[in-house]
């Protein structure tokens, strides 16, 4: 519905599938706007994406992303933006997802009284190249996918006829705000690089479930820092484990990221 395979066709070309757009009504499991709550994790929406696509199709693979946003869990005021992608693989019962954060994101919202503040919000969210949405108060009208200046003050104007104010938000749908569509672009190259390594045990793809773990010894005082000493990989089907220590290819950590030496 919003043209996704036009950047996760390209990242995954590599996997030589044949592909099928289907054009689903997707927003049943939850749309950005609101009209719609997500009741399913990002995951479980993009599982029940796929199967909508094997209940409709022939299909023996298929991709689902799912996005998500809202406020920075360690800084609050600043917005993240979590692309999920799901490969789902039928016939050969397979299940391969990546997730990935990034705070480049215009993700935001304003309640506007006067057209001046209007475009104020409009400039700093990058419109008209990145859409807006309009809502009346109550949100008894709904304007998506705003991308023209001279139809965002007409719509305003008239909302202004009868209400207040209204709240205008960026609009996150991926063919409306290339910023989303660029993450969702190297969320499917991760997901290309993911599928294409196999577990050195079971052979079968999907290597890459990755954990960090902190304790790099500080040069000075060789006490551990926070920072990442190794990294696990574990085989989502066979939980066949690799470790990489020093996977930065640092040994030592430098004293001024040591809580012993510069508290
Ligand atoms: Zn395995
Ligand atoms: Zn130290």
């Amino acid at each position: 519905m919003h043209g996704k395979e036009t950047v996760i066709k390209p990242a995954l070309h590599s996997l030589g599938l044949n592909w099928i757009s289907a054009n689903f009504d997707t927003d049943q499991f939850g749309t950005f706007s609101g009209e719609v709550e997500r009741v399913n994790s990002p995951l479980e929406t993009a599982r029940k994406k796929c199967q909508l696509a094997f209940d409709n199709t022939d299909a023996t693979i298929a991709i689902a992303s799912e996005g998500s946003f809202g406020p920075h869990p360690m800084i609050p005021f600043l917005p993240i933006n979590e692309e999920i992608i799901l490969f789902s693989d039928r016939e050969q019962d397979i299940e391969i997802s990546i997730s990935s954060l990034s705070t480049e994101t215009n993700f935001s919202s304003k309640y506007c009284t006067t057209f001046e503040d209007v475009e104020l919000f409009a400039k700093g969210v990058g419109f008209p190249t990145h859409g807006l949405i309009l809502k009346a108060d109550g949100m008894t009208k709904v304007h998506k996918g705003i991308d023209n200046p001279d139809l965002l003050q007409s719509l305003f104007e008239v909302l202004s006829e009868t209400s207040n104010g209204c709240t205008l938000e960026t609009d996150m749908r991926a063919m409306f705000n290339p910023t989303r569509m660029r993450h969702i672009y190297s969320a499917a190259e991760k997901l290309s690089s993911k599928l294409l390594s196999y577990c050195p045990s079971c052979h079968k793809p999907g290597f890459g479930e990755e954990r960090l773990e902190g304790g790099l010894p500080c040069a000075l005082c060789g006490l551990p820092s926070d920072s990442i000493l190794l990294k696990e990989i574990t085989c989502v089907h066979c939980q066949h484990q690799s470790i990489i220590t020093f996977p930065n290819g640092k040994q030592v950590e430098d004293p001024q990221f040591c809580s012993y030496c510069n508290p």
